[in-house]
């Protein structure tokens, strides 16, 4: 069965008082189009804006795959869903994965890709070179996945990991940008040193459900202890502050880190700085437990901190998406910021039953008050950043709905006054192009 999302413009006119009061039962179905089915679900006890499903997940056995969107706003809130039976190849997604595997002409591989790419609408980052792949991009669904299909058939490639998500308003990208690239992923002085193809020099991956296991298991170790004495392990979260700002693992540190590139964790005697959470941890018995969003990260700084003497790494397979479409939020709280015009996604976004039996089980937590106004400190209810409004700025910051009015959407008061500034976005929509915001000026300067 395909199944079709309604998307964000559901919840200003259906999540209303009258949709609360009028539909109190669990579903009910409508036809606002011809050949699409729609369901509602509506909910007194978890907030959601929208559920979809979408049907032909590559990683999935039932080719079932679904998702709905948080709310948020307080008890009591309604649900609402969209189930159709009609197709959805046009319905728009966003797909990530990478693989480390030697290339020997990644030139020709590019040119090979690209002219798969010809006639199909696909945007997004496809970076390819001797050590692998690494792809991040969105389109139509039935444009997506067959790239995937057709790179699945390649034996270097077969077993790639692949994530999906879905795409809120069409694509997550600006244009497609796909091409070599001396580094998978940015980090100071490289990876291609790095001994990425060498399983035993990588960390251990640990499937949701092994890692699930471990955080629960850490979880009521301390519970016991009812302290952090529990010095066997060390959960790190190989990202950036700012993405464990919107959510993480309950007990994972918040990263000292604001780029991938400059990450030192582990770092020699004598280099060592505070915030190292590796720091004075033995290399020997320490079990280092290590997430990212997709993997890669974790992939490859294991192997650095392999040759550093660590012995007992192991990585959450497939990252935190992969986790949450398999596990639901169990152990983790907030969402998961994605490097894409989204920003960030609830968990529900990966898999709608996984949240729901957690739900269920009560293992969601009800709040996220660690989210807090990068201004003020005051919580912030909405778990996605924004971009200052000062062009020349750009800052990707959080900030409570006060501050987005008394900064105009800035993130400083400096930024207040500066000469490029857009107008304040209302939602959490994205900034156009700075041209959009220069010809309104130029249109209302002459209207004057
Ligand atoms: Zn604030
Ligand atoms: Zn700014």
């Amino acid at each position: 069965m395909r199944v079709w999302c309604v998307g964000l413009s559901l919840p200003a006119s259906l999540l209303s008082t009258t949709t609360r009061s009028k539909f109190t039962n669990t579903s009910f179905s409508f036809k606002p189009k011809p050949r699409r089915r729609f369901r509602l679900y509506l909910s007194t006890t978890r907030p959601f804006i929208f559920i979809s499903q979408f049907a032909n997940h590559p990683n999935s056995d039932n080719n079932n795959y679904s998702n709905y969107w948080n709310f948020g706003e307080g008890n009591g809130a309604v649900a609402a869903a969209a189930e159709a039976s009609s197709n959805d190849d046009e319905e728009f997604v966003v797909v990530n994965f990478y693989h480390f595997v030697g290339i020997k002409d990644p030139q020709r591989e590019v040119a090979k890709h690209l002219s798969f790419f010809k006639g199909r609408d696909i945007r997004g980052r496809l970076y390819l070179n001797e050590q692998g792949i690494n792809a991040q991009y969105s389109g139509p669904s039935k444009d997506a996945l067959a790239y995937v299909e057709w790179l699945k058939e390649d034996e270097r490639f077969s077993d790639i990991l692949v994530q999906i998500s879905p795409a809120l308003n069409g694509h997550a990208f600006p244009k497609l940008k796909l091409r070599y690239k001396p580094s998978l992923v940015q980090l100071k002085g490289g990876i291609s040193h790095l001994p990425l193809f060498d399983p035993s020099m990588r960390a251990t991956p640990l499937t949701p459900s092994e890692w699930r296991k471990r955080m629960e298991a850490a979880n009521e170790c301390d519970e016991v202890s009812n302290s952090n004495l529990n010095t066997n392990y060390v959960l790190l979260d190989v990202r950036n502050g700012y993405e464990w700002d919107i959510g993480h693992f309950h007990q994972a540190q918040r990263p000292n880190v604001d780029c991938f590139r400059s990450t030192a964790f582990g770092l020699p005697e004598g280099q060592v700085i505070a915030s190292d959470p590796l720091a004075n941890v033995d290399k020997e018995k320490a079990d280092i437990l290590m997430y990212c969003t997709g993997g890669i990260r974790c992939d490859v700084y294991s192997t650095i901190l392999r040759q550093r003497g660590f012995q007992n790494l192991y990585t959450l397979k497939g990252g935190v998406s992969h986790y949450l479409e398999n596990e639901g939020p169990v152990e983790w709280g907030g969402n998961l910021f994605v490097f894409d015009s989204r920003l960030s996604l609830p968990p529900s976004a990966y898999k709608l039953e996984t949240v729901i039996e957690a739900s269920r089980a009560q293992q969601v937590p009800t709040n996220n008050k660690f989210a807090r106004c990068y201004i003020c400190g005051s919580q912030v209810c909405v778990l996605r950043h924004r971009n200052c409004a000062n062009i020349d700025c750009n800052l990707l910051f959080l900030c409570c709905t006060d501050c987005v009015e008394d900064l105009r959407g800035c993130c400083c008061v400096n930024c207040t006054i500066a000469p490029r500034r857009r107008p304040v976005l209302s939602g959490h929509q994205r900034y156009k192009k700075w041209h959009v915001y220069r010809d309104l000026e130029v249109q209302s300067e002459l209207m004057v």
